[in-house]
C-alpha cells in the first residue's frame, strides 16, 4: 500500500510512451460500471460515479494514445498479434440503465465500440443486486434519519450476523452470504425495493438491450446473480456462467461468447476455464494491468477512481513494471 501511494504521487515524472515501451503492454482493457451527472441513491455508496465530463476526458485521452478495438476484432485476432499495436478494449459491467441513456450516445458520437457485461437476474429490474439495496438503505438512513427504536432494531438484526452497527456505512459489511438481512432492515426503515425498482429502473430493460445490439454494441455475460466466485463451488461457478450465457443467447438471438467475472476471478482454477471453454471464447477479470497464465483470460483496469485516466494508466504501468522485476506481474493458475 505504501509503494502504491508513492507511485500514485510520482506519475507526473513519467511519460506514458516510455512506460508503455518499458512494460511491453500495448493492449489495455479499461472498464467502468456507470457514468452519470445525476444523483443515484442505489450506487452512491458503492463506488465513485464519474461525470459525463470526466468520461469524455477519459475517452479522449484513450483515443489520443490508443485505438479502440471491437469485440469481433479481439475474438478474431491471432494471440501473437494482439499486443503489436496500442489498442484499448472498452467494457462496462452490471448492465445499469445509464449504459443506454448516457454511455451509448457518447460512445456512438466518438465511434468507440464496447461490450456490456450483463447479470441475467437483474435484466428488466426483475431483482436488485444486494449491493444496490445496501446503498439505497444507507442513503435513506442518512437523508431521513432513524428513530432510536429503528436503530435498536437494525443493531439487533446486524448483531445476529456479527456486525456492530454504529454508522449507516456499516451496512456495507453485509455480504453475499448474509444479504437476506437487507430485506428485514428495509422493513424497519420503510423501504420497498420493488417500488424503488419500478420508479428508478436501475437496470437495462430487454427493449434497451435490443436497441444497444442494433446500434452495434456487443453483449457478454457477467453471471446470473453476481456472486463472489471464490466463495462458491466450482460446479456453481460453471452453472452461473453457462446459464447466464445461454439466457442471453436465447433472449437476444445473438452470439454471446465473452464473460466477465463478477467482482474478481481470484482463486478461480484452470479446471473452471476448461469446463466453460466450449461456450466462452474470452473471459475478463478485474486485477488491473496484469497478465494471466490462462491465455483466453484478460485482466481489466478499473477506471472509476478520483484521479484522471492518464494518472490511473501511468500508475498501473509503473506497478506492472515493478511487479515484473519480481515476477509478480502474472496471475498463475493451478
Ligand atoms: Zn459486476
Amino acid at each position: 500500500m505504501f509503494i502504491k501511494k508513492i507511485i500514485s504521487k510520482s506519475t507526473a515524472l513519467f511519460k506514458l510512451d516510455s512506460l508503455i515501451e518499458k512494460s511491453g503492454v500495448k493492449l489495455i482493457f479499461p472498464f467502468y460500471h456507470t457514468i452519470s451527472d445525476d444523483y443515484i441513491a442505489h450506487l452512491k455508496h458503492l463506488y465513485p460515479i464519474l461525470s459525463t465530463k470526466r468520461f469524455r476526458e477519459d475517452l479522449d485521452f484513450l483515443l489520443k494514445n490508443y485505438s479502440p478495438m471491437s469485440s469481433a476484432e479481439l475474438l478474431n485476432s491471432n494471440p501473437v498479434d494482439l499486443n503489436r499495436n496500442r489498442r484499448f478494449f472498452l467494457s462496462f459491467d452490471d448492465g445499469l440503465s445509464e449504459i443506454y441513456h448516457t454511455i451509448a450516445p457518447i460512445l456512438m458520437e466518438k465511434g468507440i465500440p464496447a461490450t456490456f457485461f450483463l447479470n441475467t437476474d437483474f435484466i428488466d429490474n426483475k431483482d436488485l443486486f444486494y449491493r444496490l439495496k445496501t446503498s439505497i438503505l444507507i442513503e435513506k438512513i442518512i437523508e431521513e434519519g432513524i428513530s432510536d427504536s429503528q436503530k435498536r432494531a437494525i443493531s439487533h438484526l446486524l448483531k445476529i450476523i456479527g456486525i456492530n452497527y454504529n454508522l449507516p456505512k456499516d451496512l456495507l459489511k453485509i455480504d453475499y452470504q448474509t444479504k437476506e438481512v437487507l430485506e428485514e432492515i428495509a422493513a424497519v426503515v420503510n423501504v420497498d425495493f420493488k417500488e424503488y425498482s419500478k420508479e428508478k429502473s436501475p437496470y437495462l430493460t430487454t427493449t434497451e438491450i435490443k436497441s444497444l445490439i442494433n446500434q452495434g454494441f456487443n453483449i457478454g455475460a457477467h453471471s446470473c446473480s453476481h456472486p463472489f466466485y471464490f466463495l462458491i463451488s466450482e460446479e456453481d461457478q460453471v452453472s452461473e456462467t453457462l446459464n447466464s450465457i445461454s439466457f442471453l443467447k436465447e433472449k437476444f438471438n445473438v452470439a454471446v461468447n465473452m464473460f466477465a467475472f463478477p467482482y474478481t476471478d481470484f482463486e478461480v482454477k484452470k479446471s473452471f476455464f476448461e469446463k466453460i471453454s466450449s461456450e466462452v471464447a474470452l473471459s475478463f477479470g478485474t486485477a488491473s494491468l496484469k497478465l494471466d497464465t490462462v491465455s483466453t483470460n484478460f485482466q481489466r483496469i478499473p477506471m472509476e477512481r478520483k484521479n484522471s485516466a492518464e494518472e490511473i494508466l501511468k500508475e498501473e504501468y509503473l506497478l506492472f513494471i515493478l511487479k515484473k522485476l519480481v515476477n509478480k506481474h502474472q496471475i498463475i493458475r493451478h
